[in-house]
């Protein structure tokens, strides 16, 4: 059994500077999955700073934003009105993570840093280049069926598991952060880092830096946007493919389009491809099938078949998801992009 020390912050700077000072520390915050890693002895901190009761809590209306405090739990975020009524897609992202009782524990921070589900990184034994860089990947030639099949590396093929991250992609969000020297924002763009050949390193915070916040744009076609999720089981289970998706059409033409995929992917996968073949198109199944082939035509197989048909399943699902926004919202002219 290894010892580890355990304090309460009562204070953000003194508990980034807590941090900070020892590259041995880690924040505590919701534990949901910090827990499981440390029975597994995935993670092996010699000390804990708990920031469970710091006030970073709450949902604050911003000009032309929403800002999420990051200990805000999933959810209370996912039943707030403001959520639901302007990013329904956030809050679906947020029911349909996880369990009720992990949902009442989970923070909005924790849920964007939890790490991956890929059994050989938790397992603590494997040959794993994320757990331990440069000891390979065992996934590569053994039990691959929910990995990625975009965003892989040589290095390693993990899935990121956050639903929440998906539409927090689509929309463009910001995470505020605060370290020892300040605070700092990193648009969610370059918050997720691809695997390449340091899968270890997989956001650019240093050790220490807190997620304080994240702050979600405004746009009205999110007021009808989607979440939907394809997995193997009804509930609490991981996504096998996912999307995020906003649609606004002016008569058949499709005026505006935000899309993301989870899932399938190294990172939360902004669907740019996808996009650019929509605009300007006529909203209807044949164009939503040829947006989603030029999307996944950079997918990813080989030699992990296992995992293949998730190229088809995520094809399906945006085709899937655009449909039903579509049938959502008739056609008029002038709606807002
Ligand atoms: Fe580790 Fe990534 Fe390979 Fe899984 S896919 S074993 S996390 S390197």
């Amino acid at each position: 059994m290894r010892p580890i020390s355990y304090s309460r912050a009562t204070d953000v700077a003194s508990a980034v500077e807590a941090v900070t000072i020892d590259p041995l520390s880690d924040y505590l915050a919701g534990g949901t999955t910090e827990i499981d890693l440390l029975r597994q002895n995935v993670l092996t901190p010699r000390r804990l700073v708990d920031i469970s009761r710091l006030p970073l809590t709450g949902v604050e209306e911003l000009p032309g934003s929403l800002r999420v405090g990051a200990l805000s739990r999933m959810s209370d975020v996912a039943r707030h009105p403001l959520v639901r009524e302007r990013l329904p897609m956030v809050a679906q992202a947020l029911e349909l993570g996880a369990s009720p009782q992990l949902r009442h524990m989970a923070s909005i921070g924790g849920n964007l840093l939890q790490r991956t589900r890929c059994p050989y990184f938790r397992d603590g034994v494997s040959p794993c280049n994320k757990r331990e860089p440069r000891s390979g990947c065992s996934a590569l030639t053994g039990v691959n069926r929910g990995h990625a099949v975009l965003g892989t590396s040589e290095h390693c093929i993990a899935t990121h598991p956050s639903d929440l991250a998906v539409p927090l992609v689509a929309l463009d969000a910001r995470i505020h952060t605060r370290t020892a020297l300040g605070e700092r924002t990193h648009t969610i763009h370059d918050f997720f880092l691809p695997p390449g050949d340091a899968p270890h390193r997989e956001h650019p915070m240093e050790h220490g830096e807190l997620i304080t916040a994240v702050e979600i744009p405004e746009t009205p076609m999110a007021r009808s946007s989607l979440y939907l999720k394809v997995r193997d089981r009804a509930s609490y289970e991981f996504a096998l493919a996912s999307v995020a998706a906003c649609l606004t059409l002016d008569g058949t033409t499709v005026t505006g389009v935000r899309l993301a995929l989870g899932g399938v992917a190294t990172t939360p996968w902004r669907a740019r491809r996808a996009e650019a073949a929509l605009l300007g198109a006529v909203a209807d199944r044949d164009s939503f099938a040829r947006a989603a082939r030029e999307e996944l035509a950079a997918a990813r197989t080989a030699p992990t078949a296992m995992n293949a048909f998730k190229t088809e399943l995520a094809r399906r699902a945006l085709v899937r998801a655009l449909e039903i926004l579509a049938a959502q919202r008739p056609a008029r002219p002038g709606s807002p992009a």
